[in-house]
């Protein structure tokens, strides 16, 4: 970024660390690098105006395969790219790399936690979401959620101890308990994870433990609803139940969550011993509302106007996660794809003002349409669903349509060519990836 913009914490007294003159072009400051923001700033790219993109990590992170790193089939290098690099070739794109506190939207800047603070003329909002725990906060400490790469290296770290240490435990009781893992959520995370636990346990590490039988590790995955996958039509409910019940996953529906400690899951009734437990059951909002002085919603999100428009804020848009927007009466889902078109939107929307309108505001922007490009699950090797509209599709033809979309989607071609290349040899020999106790 242009160093005249960025305002440094400095040993220099405020009056001293007042922003830089911003020039002709109008500045547009992105906050997140993820799927929404990612898409924006590509969008704002090679257009007229300043655009600086702030995240607290120097990388993008492609949630989705996140519980592949957990489960030891993919590296964390294999689904990050550096922001810096992604957005290099768009010389009216700056990066930063900062964690940002705070708006102090009378002065229209960003407030950073290293001190430094970053005027806008446009200011857009994408922080994403983290795990919801239903006011039980005190059980992220026992069952994290595959959120970040640190969750999901400790997760694997942890399945990948309790078999080692399941190899040395002659006490019987002892060693059922460390091959044990419960996964909390029947939505299309917890079925991804319950299904690769499994896989794990059953083809990957079979053959490379001589004291125990992998296979005989359980994998519990509890769903407070009647069924799994709840927002996928009954029939892939069902096969999803099938399918994981195949591999030997234990499936409770039915059961909520009453409490959790170091190691036990209560749930329905019952007390279950399990080294490993991962939570997969609902997410909220990260910061942003507070920022803006927003009440939000029981999520923690932002309701938007259909242009993406924060309420009551001049030129502060909000996407993805944060974004609460209804569309036809109903919440558009926390997706992805929900997040990047809405970035691609609104940042075409803003690359056809001129400055003089981003400077002085208020504006008028064309409204958001969602269009899904279909919602998919992966169960397993050769089994996932698969559906658009009013088509549905499930087992190996579903497997390899949700393998194709998430390689296109993988950023950097590099990235697309080595996860490709390493599901194909998985695919063929039942190998693992990334084996790390690190
Ligand atoms: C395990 C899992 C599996 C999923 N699978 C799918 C799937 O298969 N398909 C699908 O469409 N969706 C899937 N999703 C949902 C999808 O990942 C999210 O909807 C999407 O990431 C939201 O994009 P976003 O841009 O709003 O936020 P994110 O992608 O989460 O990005 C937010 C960014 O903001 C940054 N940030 C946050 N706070 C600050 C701050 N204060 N200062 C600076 N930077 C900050 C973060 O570092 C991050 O880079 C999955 C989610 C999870 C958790």
């Amino acid at each position: 970024m242009k160093a005249a913009d960025y305002v440094a914490s400095s040993p220099l007294p405020d009056e001293d660390r007042t922003p830089s003159p911003v020039g002709a072009a109008a500045h547009v400051v992105i906050v997140g690098a993820g799927f929404g923001g990612l898409a924006c700033a590509k969008a704002l790219g090679g257009g007229p105006h300043r655009v600086t993109v702030i995240d607290r990590r120097n990388y993008h992170l492609f949630v989705p395969l996140l519980y592949q790193v957990a489960t030891a089939a993919l590296s964390p290098a294999d689904i990050a790219a550096p922001i810096r690099r992604v957005l290099a070739r768009y010389r009216n794109v700056d990066t930063v790399l900062g964690e940002v506190l705070g708006v102090d939207r009378v002065v229209r800047r960003v407030r950073l936690k290293d001190g430094g603070h970053l005027p806008y003329d446009v200011l857009i909002l994408a922080t994403g979401s983290m795990y919801n725990y239903f006011g039980q906060d005190a059980w992220a400490e026992f069952a994290p959620g595959v959120k970040t790469i640190d969750n999901a290296r400790a997760i694997r770290a942890r399945l990948l101890r309790a078999f080692e240490a399941a190899e040395i435990e002659a006490d019987p009781e002892r060693r059922r308990r460390l091959l044990t893992t419960v996964v909390i959520g029947g939505g299309p995370t917890g079925v991804e994870m319950a299904g690769a636990v499994a896989e794990l346990a059953r083809f990957t590490l079979a053959k490379d433990f001589h004291r125990i039988d992998s296979k005989t590790a359980r994998v519990i995955l509890i769903e407070a609803a009647p069924k799994l996958l709840t927002a996928f039509p009954e029939t892939l409910s069902q096969y999803a139940l099938e399918a994981l019940g195949k591999l030997g996953v234990e499936v409770r529906l039915n059961t909520k969550v009453e409490n959790i400690e170091a190691g036990v899951v209560v749930a329905g009734g019952e007390r279950i011993e399990a080294e490993a437990i991962v939570w997969g059951a609902g997410i909220r909002a990260a910061a942003g509302a507070d920022w803006l002085g927003i009440a939000p919603d029981r999520l923690g999100r932002i309701a938007v106007a259909s242009d993406l428009s924060a309420p009551g804020q001049d030129r502060v848009y909000v996407l993805g996660d944060l974004a609460r927007l209804e569309q036809d009466g109903e919440v558009l889902p926390a997706l992805a794809q929900v997040a990047s078109q809405q970035g691609l939107h609104l940042g075409h929307a803003l690359k056809r003002l001129d400055a003089a309108a981003l400077k002085a505001g208020p504006l008028t922007l064309a409204p958001f349409r969602y269009a899904s490009r279909g919602d998919t699950a992966v169960i397993g090797r050769s089994s996932a669903v698969f559906v658009i509209g009013r088509w549905s599709l499930k087992r190996g033809l579903a497997w390899v349509l949700w393998g194709l979309i998430h390689i296109y989607l993988l950023i950097g071609f590099d990235r697309r060519l080595s996860v490709a290349m390493q599901w194909m040899w998985r695919y063929l020999t039942t190998e693992g990836g990334a084996r790390l106790i690190d």
